[in-house]
């Protein structure tokens, strides 16, 4: 676990040990002897991990000072990550002098970036609108590009910023080395790392490969709108989808639960495509915690990480029971089932008895005093998409500079042909309407509204 262990320079270790570093993170001591031995790493790690340190130390290992070129490039989906990784390459970089790392983010301005980058760098770190808009101006060149770090990968893929990405690669050199750090690892990441990198070692620090748990709970209830709000007051769910067996029950149930402040949508056959799109956006940013299905209309749904699924109604049949409680527990988190029946179901629950289903009375469920379910985001739809080459970094850049929000209150971003959706956080939501409703995107006017 020292990084003596390593073979690095002595000055750089000399640093490491004088910024505190004892001995190596597990991250770090996973990633780095493959970093340096040249691979490409796919890394599950989160902030807080040592992850900076790991690429960190990889790149400016095979930084060459004497070529005042750029060769390494870091791609993070935020500005205040790119400022938090620079400041912690800069530390790393103490050892040896005239390491130039510049930061390229949207939402700054432009002009300064030039005049920064007309003196060149060894390093930039940056976000993938902004790097694109100086390559595709000429501003920034990648032909001596050695390294290719991808931090945070995952929330660059919620935030939308794939297509940038694919065309900041038509500029980089093929030979070079990747590095994808990502909190989660899941299929979506595979399959990012097959498109990117060449014979990728993964290295995960934490396991994820224990089967899922699903917690299975069945009560017998009188009044079941009752029983599902204790349920959620007692488990406090993040997110929940909410089965029933007919599309009525579904609208009435949302409309009853929005009507005692807790807010959820419902998903039925009857919406009209843009209407269905609308509610799994919302649900799948976070701006609405529960979606109340039927099981037709929730074919085809992907959410990622769903902490809980409620059978309103006993499911026909247990195919269908397997299959909508699937969609919890999912990429190494634990999930809640609920079954509610009542005395008219009781041969049909029996049915779904085994030795780890928990038949429990509900008499143990209790409502908190003041109890609601507010979502975290509230959703911001803009008038404008893909047809009007509107891009993440766009929008990003949009609300973080003229509109002054910061990264971290900006959620998933959703880009169609004529639509966008940003997931903004709740309590910014009408300052963020009204800036963005005020400025341009890319020096044009749309129309936004608040879904
Ligand atoms: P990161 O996950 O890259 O955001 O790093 C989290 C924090 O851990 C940063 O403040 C680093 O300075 C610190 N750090 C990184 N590597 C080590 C290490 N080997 N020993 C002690 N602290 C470290």
């Amino acid at each position: 676990m020292n990084f003596s262990t390593l073979s690095l320079p002595q000055e750089m270790l000399t640093n490491l040990d004088s910024l505190g570093y004892k001995k190596m993170t597990p991250i770090q001591a996973e990633a780095l002897p493959l970093i340096l031995d040249n691979k490409d790493v796919i890394a599950q790690a989160k902030t807080g991990s040592g992850k900076t340190a790991a690429f960190g130390i990889g790149l400016l290992n095979r930084l060459d000072v004497k070529k005042f070129r750029v060769q390494s490039l870091v791609l993070c989906p935020t500005r205040e990550l790119a400022d938090q990784v620079a400041k912690e390459l800069r530390k790393i970089a103490r050892f040896k002098h005239n390491i130039k790392i510049l930061i390229l983010c949207g939402g700054e301005s432009f002009g300064k970036q030039l005049g920064s980058l007309s003196h060149q760098a060894h390093i930039i770190v940056g976000t993938p609108g902004r790097v694109l808009k100086h390559l595709n101006k000429d501003s920034l060149n990648l032909e001596n590009l050695e390294t290719l770090v991808f931090d945070e990968a995952d929330r660059m893929l919620d935030m939308g910023f794939m297509e940038e990405i694919q065309s900041v690669l038509e500029y980089v050199p093929k030979e070079r080395q990747t590095l994808l750090f990502s909190a989660t690892y899941d299929n979506e990441i595979i399959e990012i790392s097959k498109k990117i990198q060449q014979n990728a070692v993964s290295v995960k620090t934490v396991s994820t490969e224990s089967a899922n748990k699903i917690d299975e709970y069945f009560y017998e209830v009188s009044s079941k709108q009752d029983a599902l709000i204790k349920i959620l007051s007692t488990f406090a769910p993040e997110n929940v989808i909410v089965f029933t067996n007919t599309k009525i029950e579904a609208k009435e149930l949302a409309e009853n639960l929005q009507k005692i402040n807790i807010d959820a949508i419902a998903i039925h056959g009857d919406l009209e495509q843009y209407e269905r799109n609308d509610v799994l956006v919302q649900f799948a940013n976070k701006s609405c915690p529960i979606l109340v299905a039927t099981d037709v209309a929730a074919r085809g749904l992907d959410i990622k990480e769903l902490s809980m699924v409620v059978n309103y109604d006993i499911p026909h049949g247990s195919e269908t029971y397997t299959h909508r409680i699937g969609r919890t527990g999912r990429a190494g988190h634990d999930g809640i089932a609920i079954t509610l029946y009542n005395s008219f179901e009781i041969d049909k629950a029996e049915e779904y008895r085994n030795d780890t289903r928990k038949f429990e009375s509900s008499d143990s469920l209790k409502v908190k005093a003041g109890f609601e379910m507010k979502p975290q985001y509230v959703t911001l739809v803009i008038e404008g998409g893909k047809k009007d080459k509107i891009r993440a970094g766009d929008l990003l850049g949009a609300l973080t500079g003229d509109a002054g929000l910061k990264g971290s209150s900006i959620g998933k971003i959703d880009i169609y042909d004529r639509q966008s959706y940003v997931a903004i956080e709740r309590v910014l939501i009408k300052e963020a309407h009204a800036q963005l409703s005020k400025g341009k995107i890319k020096g044009k006017k749309f129309s936004v509204w608040i879904l």
